[in-house]
């Protein structure tokens, strides 16, 4: 019998989460439905525990409820818990037992820059937000031990929470937050985009200085067309990618997590690449 899997969010409609795991499924051999949920705002306990007594074996998380999932779980992973939040879930075999939860956020970003062939090591890196997505990736950006890494927030609270948060795993690394309006006008090697900004077509005020010559810039958002943020970076000499790695390497992540196997993550993303562009719209 196939295997039940699910992508839980509200709005859920526009997920290419069932896409991508079927893709993995079907290159590993692998068995399984995977489905779109929907649940009202306050209403993600019981349609998960619905889809849990149709035999759900696990989920994947979106926005907004990540930090419903993250306390819905009994047992948390250590990734899971610095970020607070999850995107993976993983239903006991029999009834009774414990729902895990685990973050593969972060994995996914490192693992999409290390795909693309950017260096983090020694490097200057700005993060623009200071929400969920950020939290999530701060520590294994760390573990890659850049020389500086600068959190930049609308908020600035926000920014030196999270700078306080993670100090204990900075190592060496100058670990700082600031206004999203008091970058310091310095080129940074990485530039990595983790607001929402680019799904409403907005561009953050940034100073035209923070580009040089060999910079990335990095949006986790993505769509058919570069990114409002990616062709500003490109108009000023930066090379740049999207979050649409980002969104396969974390499937990747939570396929090996429900399967036990790591599928190849390339082929899937051109799939991917080609349904975006045919469809033509914002994903997210
Ligand atoms: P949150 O809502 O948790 O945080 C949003 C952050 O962005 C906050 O720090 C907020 O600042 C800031 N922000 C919001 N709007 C603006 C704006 N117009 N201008 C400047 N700053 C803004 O969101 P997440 O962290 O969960 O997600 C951030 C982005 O990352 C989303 O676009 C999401 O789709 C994407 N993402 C992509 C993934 C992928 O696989 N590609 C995976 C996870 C996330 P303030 O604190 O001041 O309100």
């Amino acid at each position: 019998m196939s295997q039940l899997f699910a992508v839980i969010g509200n709005p859920i409609e526009h997920s290419r989460s069932p896409l991508i795991h079927q893709q993995f499924a079907r290159q590993t051999g692998i068995d399984l439905v995977y489905e779109k949920l929907w649940a009202p705002i306050d209403g993600f306990e019981a349609v998960v525990r619905e889809f849990m007594e149709r035999g759900g074996a696990g989920m994947n998380v979106t926005v907004p409820f990540k930090l419903e999932a993250f306390d819905l779980a009994d047992e948390h992973s250590p990734r899971a818990k610095r970020a607070l939040a999850a995107n993976t879930l993983v239903f006991p075999r029999e009834p009774g037992g414990p729902i895990q939860a685990d973050n593969t956020d972060g994995i996914g970003l490192v693992n999409d820059l290390a795909f693309h062939g950017v260096d983090i090591s020694g490097r200057r890196v700005l993060i623009l937000g200071a929400g969920g997505a950020t939290r999530g990736v701060l520590e294994p950006l760390l573990e890659r031990t850049p020389a500086e890494l600068t959190v930049a927030n609308r908020n600035p609270e926000r920014a030196y929470g999270l700078v306080e948060e993670f100090a204990d795993v900075a190592g060496d690394c100058l670990l700082s937050g600031c206004p999203l309006a008091g970058i310091e006008a310095t080129p940074f090697d990485l530039i990595i985009n983790a607001t929402p900004a680019s799904l409403t077509r907005q561009l953050p005020p940034l100073p035209e200085e923070i580009i040089g010559a060999d910079t990335t810039a990095y949006d986790m958002a993505y769509s058919a067309e570069p990114t409002v943020f990616m062709a500003w970076a490109a108009a000023r000499g930066a090379s740049t990618h999207d979050g649409l790695g980002m969104l396969v390497e974390q499937a990747a992540e939570s396929f090996s997590l429900w399967h036990g196997c790591r599928p190849d993550t390339a082929p899937v993303r051109l799939t991917l690449r080609e349904a975006i562009a045919r469809s033509g719209q914002d994903q997210g």
